[in-house]
């Protein structure tokens, strides 16, 4: 007996027995890929596409700017830019395909932060390519297609709670953050995922938040609260741990207090090692191991 049409990854063609094993970078079409690597893949030629288009602009328009060194020195903005634009333009071509625009200005003075993406279930899945300039022109360029008036139609954007918290917490959040990222740098085998390609793994945070195999609280070097947890996924006969360590804090809502959670470094690993450094202090979910 035949059995019913199969669903298959749009890149390499394997077969995929069920439909949530696909993963999904596209709000408008049924493109579903099984790995990162065939998502990449099957969008690299279109990056080039824009890259170059991009390129060719900035020759004409002359613009003279360190690229490389402007990202690195507003590295921090581009975060935001992702989960809180300013302006998000849609552009969909004759097949309803679409490709999205953001931008938001780094700071009061800043360059303009540019990113072309594809969206999912509100957030973004895919980065076909990221700019920067101090250029009013350079920017205009992208703009094109559909303005979207009303942003949170389309887009996740953090509530003003969230963005309260983040200011109020921001200082906190920078340093928690470069001692994690400095600890995680120190302990990162060649061997495990190269750390450039983590923000292809973003989607598996919220999973991991949502429902931790396990999770361990202890204080940070200041004397903060952390909470790190972990969950282990097997996409494809791969397997690898997500990690996230959260900020405590307690705060007052609606005169109560009570602890929330401030994600500040997600990440994933194939390394058992590295993951056991983050089963430390007292663990709060999940079976204790011995
Ligand atoms: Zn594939």
């Amino acid at each position: 007996m035949l059995d019913a049409p199969a669903c298959f990854c749009y890149q390499c063609k394997t077969i995929i027995e069920s439909v949530e094993r696909l993963l999904f970078v596209e709000e408008e079409t049924n493109r579903g890929f099984c790995s990162e690597e065939c998502i990449e893949e099957f969008f690299r030629p279109l990056m080039e596409y824009y890259r170059d288009q991009s390129d060719s602009y900035r020759k004409k328009l002359n613009l003279d700017e360190n690229v490389d060194a402007l990202k690195i020195q507003f590295e921090q903005y581009f975060e935001d830019l992702f989960e809180n634009p300013s302006e998000i333009w849609k552009l969909e071509n004759d097949l309803g395909e679409a490709l999205y625009f953001m931008s938001s200005q780094a700071g009061k003075d800043g360059p303009y932060l540019i990113a072309l993406v594809t969206l999912f279930s509100g957030s973004v899945s895919f980065v076909y390519f990221t700019s920067i300039s101090y250029n009013l022109e350079f920017l205009n360029f992208f703009r094109v297609g559909t303005k979207i008036e009303e942003l949170e139609k389309v887009f996740k954007m953090r509530t003003n709670m969230e963005k309260e918290l983040m200011e109020e917490f921001a200082s906190d959040i920078e340093m928690i953050k470069s001692e994690l990222l400095a600890d995680l740098l120190m302990n990162h085998q060649e061997t495990d995922i190269d750390a450039e390609k983590y923000s292809l793994y973003d989607r598996y945070m919220q999973v991991t938040m949502d429902g931790p195999d396990d999770a361990y609280r202890y204080p940070a070097k200041d004397g903060s609260e952390l909470l790190s947890v972990i969950k282990a996924f097997e996409v494809e006969g791969k397997s690898f741990y997500y990690i996230v360590t959260c900020l405590i804090k307690s705060v007052n809502i609606d005169e109560d207090e009570s602890e929330i959670l401030i994600p500040v470094l997600g990440f994933p690993t194939v390394d058992g090692k590295l993951c056991s450094l983050y089963r430390k202090g007292t663990q709060v979910i999940g079976a204790l191991r011995s």
